[in-house]
């Protein structure tokens, strides 16, 4: 199994950008890494673009690589998936790990679904950005290819999120089937997120 590593952003703009500061700071090594966990998930988005399947990285490489590179200067990691990064089967190792690095930024991007024990991953993580995608159970089982209940156990966790330490982030990607909902936007406003993107596809 191979872990993949990129950079945070590699708009090339934002790339260029990124080589300058390297060159001005003189850095040889990443400041921030995102790390695919696995490309298994539990939803099936309409607008999915991962190539999803059952590969995973291997955790204890990834806190190696990880350690290796906080000793270099790294200063964020985004635990990401081309699936959902809480499926993988060794996920707590990784947060027992984060948890003790609050020395860097850590941030979680998920489909909001199996977060399990929030104080976990309030502990490894000070960002946690949600895809939601929709705003009413209805839009969300069927641009999540995911059952009616899934929405409401995402509102939970958000809920539980906002009171806690961590930033919120809430994510919507719209396409034609998000309209059903929109009237409905108001509620997932309600849940008090730090930050709201929404981009548009087809
Ligand atoms: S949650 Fe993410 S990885 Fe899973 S199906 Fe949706 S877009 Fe794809």
């Amino acid at each position: 199994m191979k872990t993949k590593w990129r950079a945070n952003s590699t708009h090339p703009d934002d790339m260029s950008r990124y080589r300058e500061w390297l060159k001005v700071r003189n850095c040889r090594w990443p400041i921030s890494i995102t790390i695919h966990l696995t490309n298994r998930c539990n939803h099936d988005c309409k607008f999915c673009w991962f190539d999803r399947n059952d590969s995973r990285v291997d955790v204890q490489k990834t806190i190696a690589a990880i350690s290796f590179l906080i000793d270099r200067g790294l200063q964020e990691v985004i635990v990401s998936g081309g699936g959902e990064p809480t499926l993988h089967p060794e996920l707590e190792l990784l947060l027992e790990f984060l948890a003790d690095r609050s020395d860097i930024h850590r941030r979680l991007y998920s489909n909001g679904t199996k977060l399990g024990k929030l104080t976990t991953i309030c502990k490894a993580f000070d960002y946690v950005r949600v895809s939601v995608d929709a705003f009413n159970p209805e839009s969300h089982s069927t641009i999540h290819g995911t059952s009616r209940t899934a929405f409401g156990q995402i509102i939970d966790a958000l809920r539980d999120l906002s009171s806690s330490n961590v930033t919120v982030g809430l994510s919507c990607v719209l396409i034609p089937e998000s309209d059903q909902g929109l009237s409905d936007l108001a509620e997932l406003s309600e849940m008090n997120p730090n930050f709201f993107s929404c981009s548009k596809k087809g």
